[in-house]
């Protein structure tokens, strides 16, 4: 299937109000700029060395999305046009985000990525500490920074009733913080469980391997 072919058969699944963002993590520039000739413009890079050698190749009007995990001392690297950061997971880096954003004389539009995960290993913040940090952003702090709303990622598991549960946990706390905070995206939903995390109320998805095929991490 041609890289068009599979942009629109995933299209035909996604509600018009649910955006997708394309990972082209291990992807090459010429089939990102391919997909983006088919109308495809918000694209999700986890690897920060990656993302600029990307951008630096492809038209400056593509949307690009930090996906992964990110160290602070590479946040300088993307603060120039980095369009929404998905990953912050601690107060720290959002501290790092906002001097970079000042010394950019920009905005930076950020996403809380909260753990709802049952597995050690992901990255994340409490529902807790993220409250905190809306609060402390509605006091004043952080005025280089929009806080556009949460990102989380569900146990890599055949269950579907716990992934259900935990985009579901996440979606709840969404709801009921959106008004006072100005949240308006969630994003959650990758290529195994995109369709549950819309049915769990996604506003944004992240895929990857079901629209470009699996990743071969060797080349
Ligand atoms: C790689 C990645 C994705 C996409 O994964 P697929 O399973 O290939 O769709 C989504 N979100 C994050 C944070 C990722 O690192």
């Amino acid at each position: 299937m041609s890289l068009a072919d599979s942009l629109q058969t995933i299209l035909k699944t996604i509600p018009s109000d649910v955006r997708l963002i394309a990972v082209s993590k291990t992807r090459s520039a010429k089939e990102i700029e391919e997909m983006y000739h088919c109308g495809q413009i918000d694209f999700g890079e986890n690897k920060v060395q990656e993302l600029i050698e990307k951008y630096d190749q492809l038209p400056k009007s593509v949307r690009w999305h930090q996906i992964g995990h990110l160290q602070k001392n590479k946040v300088k690297y993307i603060a120039p046009f980095i369009y929404l950061i998905h990953s912050v997971d601690s107060i720290d880096l959002l501290e790092t985000i906002e001097k970079e954003a000042l010394k950019n004389n920009r905005t930076l539009s950020v996403l809380l990525q909260i753990k709802i995960a049952q597995e050690e290993s992901k990255y994340g913040l409490t529902f807790d500490s993220a409250l905190e940090i809306l609060k402390l952003k509605k006091d004043g702090k952080f005025p280089h920074v929009s806080i556009k709303g949460l990102m989380g990622m569900a146990s890599f598991t055949d269950n579907i009733n716990q992934v259900e549960k935990e985009f579901s946990s996440l979606h709840d706390f969404y709801i009921t913080h959106q008004k006072e905070y100005g949240l308006t995206v969630l994003s959650m939903g990758m290529s195994d469980d995109y369709l549950t995390a819309i049915n769990c109320g996604s506003t944004m998805v992240r895929i990857g391997s079901k629209l470009f095929g699996k990743r071969n991490y060797t080349v």
